[in-house]
């Protein structure tokens, strides 16, 4: 666990969310600046700061992301989404913790900007 790490401690139950989904590996909860009418992130319990940090350890772990993510659409009926991984600044990162942003609600354009 990163110490210091604001996700960290959102997994561990030391800051609240509103939590969606939780397991043993994997939780889910709403982002505190919705840039949608559902904007949720899926964050691991591992600490990983960014995408290019992941290992071939963490095949599964990815892979649990995206099935939490899918279950917590499907619970809030949105049948249409958008899955998003920022990794580093200028990509938007800004919690060096990785999570999936699951945004849903409204209609997206393409490319984004
Ligand atoms: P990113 O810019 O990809 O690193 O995304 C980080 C996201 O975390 C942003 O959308 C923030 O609004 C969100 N965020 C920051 N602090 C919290 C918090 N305490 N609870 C929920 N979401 C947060």
């Amino acid at each position: 666990m990163g110490e210091e790490c604001l996700f960290c401690k959102i997994f561990a139950g030391e800051i609240p969310a509103n939590v969606v989904y939780k397991d043993d590996t994997v939780m889910a909860f709403r982002d505190v600046r919705p840039q949608a009418p559902n904007h949720i992130l899926v964050i691991p319990k591992k600490h990983i700061g960014m995408v290019s940090g992941v290992d071939e350890e963490d095949v599964h772990l990815l892979g649990r992301m995206i099935i939490a993510a899918k279950k917590v659409a499907e619970k809030l009926g949105m049948k249409s989404y958008r899955l998003v991984m920022n990794c580093g600044g200028d990509a938007g990162q800004e919690v060096f913790h990785i999570h999936l942003h699951l945004l849903g609600g409204r209609k997206f354009s393409w490319p984004p900007g």
